[in-house]
């Protein structure tokens, strides 16, 4: 299951490295509720993450996602900062990517930020900078079922919308990651860290990547020279790929061509029968020398092996000697 599982990792990773140009280290960008999952799960992020993307990863912190982080933190009454969260690592495992969004580099929405960074351009959206998406769903919130008088009635109620709006806004960064083309995305769903298959529009970037390098094929001068196709077509098995790519443009081509192919097995097998008929008696001949047939061995070929056969009918010792001759011959 797990061999099974990074092999499939190896080869999503190595198709963003084809199609989108990622390379090791990988820079992965991850959000507030990644740190907090991968805490929760008792992972280790550095080792979780190399498992996942089958290589060396990066991993980065917005100063937006710090922000958020610390946002949800009590405050410690003595510094009156906010207490440092337990699943925050230090930052020699996990820097800081500095962002400014505006004048004054506020931070901002973390959602906003991350995504403002995998597409800076909102009307082009690309991955320059080949960043790599690691999210999670907002951890539940604790359950509380003691709504006996209002006052707790209505925070019970403020929480669960707290939770929900926490909610879509984790899937807005997923579907939005998704809509820019060549995102891998790493989420944690139940302790298991998971990389997505290609969202569809980077599926639709790597089919066109594939066409261009077939496309690339037939620009090719060699491959397109029509001269040059001809001579291919009736030779060897460069020429049959060729045909094959051209044979896709114009129907015509392959009807010559199959009918060239069936007429030279054809003779081929005609021409190795005849060169069987003629070397097997030689071989024959040779044997039977000793035999003393010397006139039969002259004449027609291949009626001898039917003599063989009358012969032994005829004479007691001759069938004795004969078929062992066969037998060295076959
Ligand atoms: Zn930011």
């Amino acid at each position: 299951m797990r061999a099974k599982r990074s092999k499939k990792y190896r080869k999503l990773m190595h198709q963003y490295e084809m199609t989108f140009g990622f390379r090791e280290p990988y820079q992965v960008l991850v959000d507030s509720n990644f740190l907090q999952a991968v805490h929760n799960f008792k992972m280790e992020l550095l080792p979780a993450l190399e498992r996942t993307l089958q290589g060396k990863p990066k991993p980065l912190l917005t100063k937006c996602s710090l922000a958020a982080l610390m946002a949800k933190q009590p405050i410690n009454p003595k510094t009156n900062q906010p207490y440092r969260p337990h699943h925050l690592p230090p930052p020699t495992e996990l820097p800081l990517r500095h962002c400014s969004h505006n004048a004054d580099s506020t931070p901002i929405d973390e959602v906003d930020c991350l995504l403002s960074l995998l597409s800076p351009s909102t009307d082009a959206k690309k991955n320059k900078e080949h960043y790599i998406l690691a999210t999670a769903d907002p951890p539940a919130a604790k359950k509380s079922d003691k709504a006996d008088n209002p006052a707790q009635r209505k925070r019970k109620r403020d929480d669960e919308r707290e939770e929900e709006r926490a909610l879509r806004r984790s899937r807005a960064l997923r579907s939005g990651a998704r809509s820019i083309p060549g995102v891998p995305i790493i989420y944690v769903k139940r302790s298991v860290m998971v990389l997505e298959p290609l969202s569809s529009h980077s599926e639709t970037v790597r089919e066109g990547h594939e066409k261009g390098k077939f496309r690339a094929g037939l620009d090719d001068p060699n491959a397109v020279n029509s001269g040059e196709k001809r001579k291919f077509d009736g030779e060897g098995a460069e020429g049959g790929e060729r045909k094959k790519i051209s044979g896709l443009k114009k129907a015509k081509g392959p009807n010559p061509l199959s009918m060239k192919k069936s007429k030279k097995p054809n003779d081929n097998a005609g021409a190795t029968k005849k060169d069987k008929a003629r070397t097997e008696p030689v071989k024959k001949a040779d044997a039977g020398a000793d035999a003393a047939e010397g006139e039969e061995s002259g004449a027609a070929k291949p009626k001898r092996r039917r003599r063989h056969h009358k012969g032994g009918g005829d004479f007691d010792a001759a069938p004795a000697a004969e078929p062992g001759q066969d037998m060295e011959v076959e």
